[in-house]
């Protein structure tokens, strides 16, 4: 089912996480961005669509983590864009003939089976500095930032007071930092919430890649609430966030996450 949540811009959430995948009416067809995760919800967006008549005339995804780089054929052949950092990082996680099998690994078990791998990641990277995604649509300008993959894009479609945030600002994750890839992992979570608190004040609305979609009245107390987090994450502090709450559904792995984010940092 599709919710509309401004002018054009409409979102279809999963029951895996609350996955928002994000449609943005253009004048020929529809941007797509992080089209789900299960083939059953992928075909239904497509059907959706379909009864709309609103062809997939591009796919953006927002970072190289797998629950964001899936694709069905139902959706067409359009191309499909993320940052030249997310593009390279997939390409180069998937240059192994091992890596759909090491994806298919993580993915929870209760919905392995029914995630389709086979066009994962088939994306092209913009070129670096590239602002806007290109497309025949209203202009979703990319805020590309290190926080939380590399590569990782919020975007903002201005003339809608839409901001889709990607896996920044979610209500039932914790700020998963990237520990890999980036020398100072805190740091560029903070610059990446600085980004996003910018450009707040022309948001109405914004959509996290997983969780509740919020208004204007929540961004500030959403940014605050991932800003406290990385603070006390940071400082090795006791912290009650009602995101760790290991009895939410499907969410059993997070408090085992925050302690692995914790020792990262202690042993800094
Ligand atoms: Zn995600």
């Amino acid at each position: 089912m599709l919710i509309q949540v401004a002018e054009g811009v409409l979102v279809h959430q999963s029951n895996f996480l609350q996955t928002n995948a994000v449609v943005v009416q253009g004048r020929a067809g529809v941007l797509l961005i992080d089209p789900g995760v299960r083939g059953d919800e992928m075909t239904c967006l497509a059907n959706d669509l379909r009864e709309l008549g609103q062809p997939v005339v591009a796919g953006f995804s927002t970072h190289p983590h797998w629950d964001h780089l899936l694709w069905h054929a139902e959706l067409g052949a359009a191309p499909r864009y993320g940052t030249a950092r997310c593009a390279a990082t997939v390409r180069d996680r998937l240059s192994d003939p091992g890596a759909k099998a090491r994806i298919a690994a993580v993915i929870p078990p209760d919905i392995a089976e029914q995630v389709p791998l086979d066009l994962l990641g088939l994306i092209t990277g913009l070129p670096a500095g590239v602002a806007q995604i290109p497309w025949d649509g209203p202009q979703v300008g990319i805020i590309e930032h290190q926080a939380h993959a590399p590569g990782h894009a919020s975007l903002l479609i201005e003339e809608r007071g839409v901001l889709l945030a990607g896996d920044m600002l979610s209500d039932v994750l914790i700020p998963l930092l990237d520990l890999n890839d980036t020398a100072d992992p805190i740091e560029d979570y903070l610059a990446a919430l600085r980004l996003l608190e910018g450009v707040a004040g022309d948001v109405d609305v914004f959509v996290p890649g997983h969780g509740s979609i919020g208004g204007a009245d929540q961004v500030h107390a959403r940014i605050d609430q991932d800003r406290a987090y990385v603070h006390a994450l940071c400082d090795a502090e006791v912290l009650s966030d009602p995101r760790l709450d290991p009895s939410a559904y499907g969410k059993d792995w997070l408090p085992g996450v925050h302690e692995r984010q914790l020792q990262h940092l202690a042993r800094r």
